[in-house]
C-alpha cells in the first residue's frame, strides 16, 4: 500500500522545533524581539524598509486597505482568479471590488481590462501573483503611478520570486505575505505587510495593536497600554509564531530550490502530454514555485476535471481544482451582483485546473506515481468519451 501523496505539507525541522522551545522558555510570547527579526528579514529579503508582521495575510491585506484610507463608495479593482482573501479585504472596508478578467496564459489580471476599468472612484488595484507568478506587475504599477492610485500587491503566493531584477513583493505601494503551511515558509498562521511607505508601515503597526501608537510596548509600558488612537484590531503575530517564520525564512534558499527540483521533475514528466498544459513562465522571471497547477486541453471540461481530481484522491494522490472563480462564490454573487459568463476566460481556466501534489519532500517517485495516476484519469475520460 502506498502512502498518501498529500497535495502540501509543511517542511519542518529541528531548527523551527527549537525555536519555539526558545521562545517558550524565555517567557515573552507576544510583542518582542522575534517578530522584530522576522520582519527585518522579510523586508530586507523583498528588498523594501518595513515590514510588518501579523496574524494571517488576510489580516495583513485588510490592514492595508484601511490604512489606505479605502473605505464605502471607492472602487478597488481585482482579479476574480484568485484565493478568495483578495476580494474579501475590499468588502470588509465596504468598498467595491471590480473585478476584471485575466489573461489566459499568466492567468493574472489583464492589463488593457485593468486599465480599461479605471474610473474616478478607483482608489486602489488589488493584484495578485497567481501561483506566484509575477507577470504584468511592472504594467500595473506604471498604470496606478499614471492615474495617481494605489497597487496593493497580494504576494501571498511569491515569496522569493523575482520579475527581471525587481522582487516580488517589490511592485506595489505595499505588499502582503501569508505564511500558512501550504506556502513557501509558514508560521501555521501568520502574515507579513512590507512596503517602503513608512507612514504606511505606522498605520498597519497601529491598527494590528488595537489602535495604540505605533511605538507603543508591551503591556508592562502601562502609560501608552491603554490608548487607543484609532480602531484597531488585534492582528498581532505571537512571538512563538515569529521565531518558526525566522528560523523558515533563513531556510528559504533551500525551500526554493527543492521546490525548483520538484517542479522540474513535474515538467520534465508532463512535457509531452497531449491534454497537459504546463504553467508559462516568462523568459525573465525567476519563479519561487508555490504550487504546481496543471490544465487540462480544450477538450476537457469542468465535470471531467473534477472525475479526474476525484480519481485521483481515489489513489490516495491529493489533487484540487484551483481555483473556483470569486465572482461565483455565492456571497460575492449576493453582494456583487456577479454570475456565469462575466469573466470568461477565468471561468475557463478554472474549470480546467488541477494542482497537483507540491511540497519541498516530494520524491521522484511521487512525481511519477502523480503523474501515472493523472495519465490514467485521462485515458479514462478519453475513453468514455470515444
Ligand atoms: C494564502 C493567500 C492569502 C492569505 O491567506 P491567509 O490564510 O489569510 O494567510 C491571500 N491571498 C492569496 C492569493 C493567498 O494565496
Amino acid at each position: 500500500m502506498l502512502d498518501e501523496i498529500p497535495l502540501s505539507r509543511p517542511d519542518i525541522t529541528q531548527k523551527e522545533i527549537n525555536a519555539v522551545e526558545r521562545v517558550l522558555r524565555s517567557g515573552r510570547l507576544s510583542i518582542g524581539p522575534e517578530a522584530e527579526l522576522f520582519e527585518q528579514s522579510c523586508a530586507e529579503r523583498v528588498g523594501v524598509a518595513h515590514g510588518v508582521a501579523c496574524s494571517s495575510g488576510t489580516a495583513g491585506l485588510h490592514m492595508v486597505l484601511c490604512a489606505m484610507g479605502v473605505g464605502p463608495g471607492d472602487e478597488v479593482i481585482t482579479t476574480p482568479f484568485s484565493f478568495v482573501a483578495s476580494t474579501n479585504c475590499i468588502l470588509y472596508v465596504g468598498a467595491t471590488p471590480v473585478f476584471v478578467d485575466i489573461d489566459r496564459t499568466s492567468l493574472n489580471m489583464d492589463p488593457d481590462a485593468v486599465e480599461a476599468a479605471i474610473t474616478p472612484r478607483t482608489k486602489a488595484i488589488l493584484a495578485v501573483e497567481v501561483f506566484g507568478n509575477p507577470t504584468h506587475m511592472q504594467r500595473y504599477r506604471a498604470i496606478a503611478d499614471k492615474h495617481e492610485i494605489k497597487l496593493i500587491e497580494d504576494c501571498c503566493e511569491g515569496l522569493g520570486g523575482r520579475s527581471g531584477r525587481t522582487r516580488i513583493g517589490s511592485f506595489g505601494h505595499a505588499g502582503v505575505f501569508g505564511f500558512y503551511p501550504n506556502k513557501q515558509i509558514t508560521t501555521g498562521e501568520g502574515g507579513m505587510i512590507v512596503t517602503n511607505d513608512e507612514r504606511l508601515a505606522d498605520t498597519c503597526r497601529s491598527l494590528r495593536n488595537q489602535g495604540r501608537a505605533s511605538r507603543s510596548g508591551g503591556s508592562s509600558d502601562v502609560g501608552s497600554w491603554l490608548q487607543h488612537e484609532r480602531l484597531g484590531f488585534n492582528y498581532r503575530l505571537s512571538e512563538i509564531h515569529a521565531a518558526i517564520g525566522v528560523a523558515q525564512i533563513e531556510r528559504l534558499d533551500e525551500l526554493i530550490e527543492r521546490r525548483q527540483s520538484v517542479a522540474q521533475l513535474y515538467i520534465d514528466r508532463l512535457l509531452d502530454h497531449e491534454d497537459v498544459i504546463l504553467p508559462t513562465i516568462e523568459p525573465d522571471t525567476f519563479m519561487s514555485w508555490f504550487v504546481f497547477v496543471v490544465r487540462l486541453s480544450e477538450r476537457f471540461g469542468p465535470s471531467d476535471r473534477d472525475r479526474i481530481i476525484e480519481g485521483m484522491h481515489r489513489h490516495d494522490v491529493g489533487a484540487a481544482a484551483y481555483f473556483p472563480c470569486i465572482h461565483l462564490q455565492p456571497h460575492i454573487r449576493a453582494c456583487c451582483g456577479t454570475g456565469e459568463g462575466d469573466f470568461p476566460r477565468a471561468e475557463r481556466a478554472s474549470g480546467r485546473t488541477i494542482a497537483l501534489p507540491f511540497h519541498p519532500r516530494l520524491s521522484d517517485r511521487d512525481v511519477d506515481f502523480v503523474a501515472q495516476t493523472l495519465d490514467l484519469m485521462l485515458a479514462r475520460e478519453n475513453l468514455h468519451r470515444d
